[in-house]
C-alpha cells in the first residue's frame, strides 16, 4: 500500500476489511486508466496474503510479501485480455512473463502499455473462452499456503460472451478461500449480472499535487515546473503524466517551430518583414527535405492544437487552456492574433496541408502555401 499515490480512504478501507474478516468474495475496482486500480488490487491482495500486517499494511519483507512484489507468489493469479496467434499463445500464461515485466515496471500500466507491450497495436485483445477453463483450473489447484487464492481479472471487459457467462456462474457459486478483483476503466461493458455480484470500489482521479509529488519523487531530476504542468495536463492520471513527460521533449520541439512559423508570418504581414518571407521559404524547403512525412504531419496537428488553445486562452479561462506554461508565455503576446475572424480558416488551412501531405502532395509546396495563408490570415 505504501507506493500506492494517494487514494487513502480506499487503502483505509481495504485493510479494515480484511482486519474485521470482512472479506468480499469479488471486488470491482473501476475507474479511470492511470489511477491505481491494479496496484490497489495487488496491494490487496499481498495485504490479505502476508502474516505479519499491520493495521495499515503488508510487512514488505517476509517470504509472502516478496513472492508477491515480484507478482510470482503460487495464490496470485491472472487473466487480461491477450491476441491470439495462429499455433501461438492461446491463454494469459503464455504472456506471463511479459505482462509481469510491465506491470513490474509501471503497475499504473493501461491498456496502451500492455497491447504496445504485446507488440499488437492493431490487433484486438479479448479473454477468450479457454482463458475460462484456465481460471477454473486455477482456482481448483489447492492453495499453496493456507490463505486465500486471489484472481486478478484486468480488463474484464474483454471477456468474450462464452467467458464473460463462465464467470458469472464461478461468481454465483464461488470457491472457497477465493477472491475474485476485477479490475476495470468499462465496467458498463461487463453484464449486469456479473456486476450485481461484485462489492464496487470506484477509484477516483488524482489531485494535480498527488502526481506532482509522485513524478518528482520518481524522477527527482526533473525540473518542478516541467512537473507542475505534466500534473496539471494529466487531469488525475498518474499514467498520462509519466507519458506526457516522455513527449515533452518532442513537443518543446514542434512549439519551438511553431513559435518561429507564426513570428516569421507576423513579420512579413504586419511588419512587412520580407527577410521574414525568405525565412519561411527555407523552413518549407528543409521540412520537406528533411522530415518524415510522419514528423510534417506531427507538427500540423500541433500546429492545429496550439491555434485552438491559443483562442481559448482569450477567454481568459485557465481551466480550458491545455498549455505548458512556456506555450502560455507566449500566449501572452501571440493570442489576440487568433480570434473569430481567422480562427476557422486558420485551423481549416492547417487540416488541408496535413491531408494534401497524406496524400503525397509535394510536401514544399503544400508548406509553403500554408505560409503564405498563415501572412495573410494572421493580419486580420
Ligand atoms: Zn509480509
Amino acid at each position: 500500500m505504501r507506493d500506492i499515490i494517494g487514494q487513502d480512504a480506499i487503502k483505509r478501507e481495504m485493510c479494515r476489511s480484511v482486519q474485521q474478516g470482512r472479506i468480499p468474495h469479488a471486488m470491482l475496482l473501476s475507474g479511470p486508466a492511470g489511477v491505481g486500480k491494479l496496484p490497489l488490487a495487488l496491494a490487496f491482495a499481498q495485504y490479505l496474503a502476508c502474516k505479519h500486517r499491520t493495521d495499515t499494511d503488508a510487512c514488505g519483507t517476509c517470504p509472502t510479501c516478496m513472492q508477491y512484489s515480484k507478482l510470482q507468489h503460487p495464490d496470485l493469479h491472472f487473466a487480461f485480455p491477450i491476441v491470439k496467434v495462429d499455433k501461438g499463445p492461446e491463454v494469459c500464461d503464455d504472456y506471463m512473463a511479459d505482462f509481469r515485466t510491465m506491470v513490474l515496471a509501471n503497475p499504473y500500466c493501461d491498456a496502451n502499455d500492455w497491447t504496445q507491450t504485446m507488440g499488437a497495436e492493431k490487433k484486438q485483445s479479448l479473454i477468450y473462452e479457454k482463458e475460462s477453463s484456465e481460471i477454473m483450473r486455477k482456482l481448483a489447484l489447492k492453495s499453496f499456503g493456507d490463505g486465500y487464492k486471489v484472481m486478478i481479472i484486468w480488463q474484464p471487459e474483454k471477456m468474450n460472451a462464452t467467458c464473460a457467462n463462465k464467470l458469472l456462474k464461478l461468481l454465483e457459486e464461488p470457491p472457497a478461500m477465493t477472491v475474485f478483483l476485477l479490475v476495470s476503466e468499462h465496467p458498463e461493458m461487463l453484464l449486469p449480472t456479473i456486476i450485481s455480484r461484485l462489492r464496487p470500489i470506484a477509484v477516483p482521479r488524482l489531485s494535480d499535487e498527488q502526481i506532482e509529488a509522485a513524478l518528482r519523487n520518481r524522477q527527482p531530476a526533473v525540473g518542478t515546473q516541467l512537473a507542475k504542468d505534466a500534473a496539471r495536463l494529466a487531469a488525475g492520471s498518474y499514467r498520462e503524466a509519466l507519458r506526457l513527460l516522455d513527449s515533452e521533449d518532442r513537443d518543446k520541439q514542434l512549439f519551438a517551430e511553431f513559435q518561429e512559423l507564426m513570428r516569421n508570418a507576423w513579420l512579413v504581414g504586419v511588419r512587412k518583414n520580407y527577410d521574414a518571407l525568405q525565412k519561411l521559404n527555407d523552413w518549407a524547403m528543409i521540412m520537406a527535405k528533411d522530415s518524415s512525412r510522419e514528423r510534417q504531419c506531427a507538427f500540423l496537428q500541433f500546429a492545429q492544437r496550439m491555434i485552438r488553445e491559443n483562442f481559448i486562452y482569450n477567454y481568459g479561462e485557465p481551466a480550458l487552456n491545455y498549455q505548458t506554461t512556456e506555450q502560455q508565455q507566449f500566449s501572452v503576446k501571440f493570442a489576440p492574433y487568433i480570434n473569430e475572424r481567422n480562427i476557422e480558416d486558420l485551423t481549416q488551412q492547417f487540416a488541408q496541408a496535413e491531408a494534401q501531405i497524406m496524400q503525397n502532395a509535394n510536401a514544399r509546396m503544400v508548406l509553403f502555401d500554408l505560409c503564405l495563408q498563415c501572412i495573410v490570415l494572421i493580419k486580420r
